[in-house]
């Protein structure tokens, strides 16, 4: 049976699988270091693909998700701002002189909104949103049954909106960006900076912070915490409102850690969805709900890509 070979290169971890092409278990997953030693990044992936590389059957092809902005049609990553030096790299060209099989290659978060709509809580809907809010925010949009992609692969930025003018400088260098505001460390940050200027809370001692104390004092009822997380919560319904304007999906699928803070996040997200909203039509049978496939995501996200290479 030909199989598909599978990779999410993260900036901590790569993971790789091989699927046969008849299943959506993998055969085996093995998972490697980033960055590690003397070995560069190119050359771990290499080895780790080759360690799964099935030693019977045809390998029909190779799909990567890639941790930064990506243009699949050409199949270079135009940056990864967690891996040093990977800066307009042509990674398919790459793996094709290495595997000598065609290669696919995706944004990671792209690729995870199309897990989840193919396998996971987006499942039957043709206009979906997948939001995940974990160290930064990032997502995907499909709309007709397509993932978005843009004219250079780069649509769906939707951690890079603008919801603040001025606001805290964001990771990619702009001002005010949605994940400047909602994300984990951001969220944490703001916290941080509210005790430095003599709030109350029951993290006061504690010099560096995360979202996920920050939620477990939510849940404790620290009103430090629970204002914390209604801000970033109240920010991302301000801009969930402009993406249902725009995409007027079925589905809205929110992943990431921070997401496991649970009502403290969600409700304020909803009241501040239903008060931006233009008409409540946008909202009539929207499913607003958590992600299914957890840890899973990214590889069954490039299981998905890799599925478009079709056995010739
Ligand atoms: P990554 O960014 O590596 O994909 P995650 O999706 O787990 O990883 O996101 C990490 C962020 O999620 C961190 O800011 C962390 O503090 C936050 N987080 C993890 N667990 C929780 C939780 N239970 N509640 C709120 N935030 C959490």
């Amino acid at each position: 049976m030909p199989s598909y070979i599978v990779a999410d290169v993260g900036g901590t971890q790569i993971r790789a699988a091989c699927f046969r092409a008849d299943r959506q278990t993998p055969e085996r997953v093995e998972r490697l270091a980033t960055q590690s030693g003397v070995m560069p990044v190119l050359d771990r992936l290499f080895s780790l693909i080759n360690t799964i590389w099935p030693k019977n059957d045809e390998v029909i092809g190779i799909a990567l998700a890639l941790p930064g902005p990506v243009d699949p049609f050409q199949g270079i990553l135009f940056g990864a701002p967690n891996i040093p030096g990977w800066t307009n790299l042509p990674l398919r060209r790459l793996m094709v002189e290495r595997f000598h099989v065609p290669v696919v290659v995706g944004n990671d978060a792209n690729l995870a909104a199309l897990g989840e709509w193919k396998f996971g809580a987006g499942r039957g809907h043709h206009h979906m949103i997948y939001i995940t809010i974990s160290t930064g925010i990032g997502g995907g949009v499909i709309i007709d049954d397509q993932l978005l992609l843009g004219s250079r692969g780069l649509a769906a930025e939707i951690g890079h909106i603008t919801v603040m003018p001025d606001g805290p400088l964001c990771g990619c260098g702009q001002r005010g960006h949605l994940e400047a505001i909602a994300s984990g460390p951001s969220i944490a940050r703001w916290a941080e900076e509210q005790i430095s200027q003599g709030a109350a809370s029951i993290l006061s001692s504690q010099k560096r912070l995360s979202a996920k104390e920050i939620s477990r004092a939510a849940q404790q009822g620290d009103p430090l915490a629970i204002t914390a997380l209604e801000r970033a919560g109240t920010f991302l319904g301000v801009a969930l409102a402009s993406y249902l304007h725009i995409f007027n999906p079925t589905a809205v699928i929110l992943g990431g850690g921070v997401t496991q803070s649970g009502d403290s996040l969600l409700q304020p997200l909803r009241k501040a969805l239903r008060e931006h909203i233009m008409t409540p039509s946008y909202l009539e049978n929207l499913t607003l709900t958590t992600a299914a496939l957890g840890d899973d995501v990214g590889l069954m996200g490039t299981l998905a890509l890799a599925q478009t290479l079709r056995k010739t």
